[in-house]
């Protein structure tokens, strides 16, 4: 699960190898498997995540 700034969670998964995503406030929303980095908007607020 990924948790955006206003609340909104949500299990996020890595398409290139399926792992759960994680989020760290200076990196945005990466992959701790394989380093890919994502970028989305929260379907929440509609900021970007
Ligand atoms: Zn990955
Ligand atoms: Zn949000």
């Amino acid at each position: 699960m990924i948790r955006h700034e206003c609340g909104y969670e949500a299990p996020v998964f890595c398409r290139r190898c399926g792992r759960p995503l994680e989020y760290a406030e200076r990196r945005g929303i990466y992959c701790p498997n394989c380093g890919r980095q994502v970028t989305m908007i929260c379907p929440k607020c509609g900021k970007r995540w």
